[in-house]
C-alpha cells in the first residue's frame, strides 16, 4: 500500500492559497496546467494518461480550482462535461503523481458542483482559498470539502483463509473484501464490527489498522483494517451480499487464473489488501486475540 502511506507528491500550499492575488499569479505562469474533470471522469490524452492543458485566458476563481504544486508546477482543475473519460476505466494506468492529482481534482470539482448554497442559511456561496473552501457572505459560514470515511476489512479465519464476497450489483465474477460507511457517533473500529455483523454475521477479534486511501466516487476516505473472525460460519445478508466464500491462497489463485472470479482494480485499497494477503505480507492480528 505504498503510495498512499508516504508524503503526498501534491503540495496543497495551504498557507498561501488564501491569498487570491497569489493564486491568480500562479494561473498566469506559463508552466501552470489545468485539468478538466467531471463526475468521476477526467480529460485523457489519445495515447492514454491525463491530458492537462496549459492555463490560458482570464483566471476565474469560481471555475478554476487550485489543486496544488507538483514538483513546483501548479495544477488547477476545472469542471467540464464533454470529451471526458471515466476515471475508473483509466486509473490503473496512471502514475502515482497523476493519480493523486486526478483523485483530488475529481473529488474537489464534484464537491463544488453540489455545494453552491450555504447549508446553514441557503444563500448562494462563493469560492475562496483557490477552491479549497466556499464562503457564505450572508451568514459568514465557510464550508470545506467533505470526506466520508468508510471502513474496509480483510477478514481472516484461524487458518489465515480470507473471506471474499460480492454484492448483487457488481459485474459478473467480481469479489472483494467487505466495506461500509462509518456512521455518526461511531469509531472506525466499531464500524468494522457492526458492518461485519450486519453483512456476514461474524464476530471479530482485535481489529488492526492497515492504511487508508482517498476514493473520489464521490468522496470517500477508505480506511483499511484486518481482523480475525471468531468462527467460520457466516450468513450473507440478504439483498446486500449475494455470496461469500473463504479462500486459501491456492484456491484464490486458481479461481483468478480460471476467470471464475475477478478482483477489484489495482488502484483500490481492496485490491492491495488482497494482493498483500496473497503475498503473505498482510498485517494480521495474531490468532488468539
Ligand atoms: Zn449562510
Amino acid at each position: 500500500m505504498s503510495d498512499w502511506l508516504n508524503p503526498s507528491t501534491l503540495d496543497r500550499v495551504e498557507e498561501r492559497r488564501t491569498d487570491p492575488a497569489w493564486v491568480e499569479a500562479l494561473w498566469a505562469q506559463p508552466a501552470s496546467l489545468v485539468l478538466t474533470v467531471g463526475d468521476a471522469a477526467v480529460a485523457v490524452a489519445p495515447e492514454g494518461g491525463l491530458d492537462p492543458r496549459p492555463t490560458s485566458g482570464r483566471f476565474d476563481p469560481e471555475r478554476h480550482f487550485l489543486l496544488g504544486l507538483v514538483g513546483g508546477r501548479a495544477w488547477f482543475a476545472q469542471g467540464g462535461e464533454h470529451g471526458l473519460t471515466s476515471l475508473r476505466s483509466i486509473m490503473d494506468g496512471l502514475a502515482a503523481a497523476d493519480l493523486q492529482v486526478a483523485f483530488t481534482g475529481v473529488g474537489l470539482a464534484t464537491w463544488h458542483a453540489t455545494s453552491a448554497f450555504c447549508p446553514r442559511c441557503g444563500s448562494a456561496t462563493r469560492v475562496v482559498s483557490g477552491g479549497q473552501a466556499r464562503l457564505c457572505e450572508v451568514c459568514g459560514r465557510e464550508q470545506y470539502p467533505r470526506t466520508d470515511p468508510a471502513v474496509i476489512v480483510a477478514i481472516l479465519d484461524g487458518d489465515d483463509r480470507l473471506l471474499l464476497g460480492r454484492q448483487p450489483s457488481w459485474a459478473p465474477g467480481r469479489v472483494s473484501v467487505f466495506a461500509g460507511f462509518v456512521e455518526v457517533g461511531e469509531s472506525l473500529e466499531q464500524a468494522v464490527h457492526r458492518e461485519m455483523a450486519e453483512e456476514v454475521a461474524l464476530d471479530l477479534g482485535k481489529v488492526t489498522y492497515l492504511g487508508s486511501q482517498p476514493w473520489p466516487f464521490p468522496r470517500s476516505l477508505m480506511v483499511g483494517f484486518s481482523a480475525r473472525a471468531l468462527g467460520t460460519a457466516f450468513t450473507a445478508a440478504e439483498g446486500e451480499i449475494e455470496t461469500a466464500r473463504w479462500f486459501d491462497v491456492p484456491e484464490l489463485r486458481s479461481a483468478m487464473a480460471s476467470g471464475e472470479i475477478v478482483l477489484p482494480p489495482h488502484t483500490s485499497i481492496a485490491r492491495r489488501m488482497i494482493e498483500a494477503w496473497l503475498a503473505g505480507t498482510l498485517t494480521t492480528p495474531s490468532p488468539r486475540t
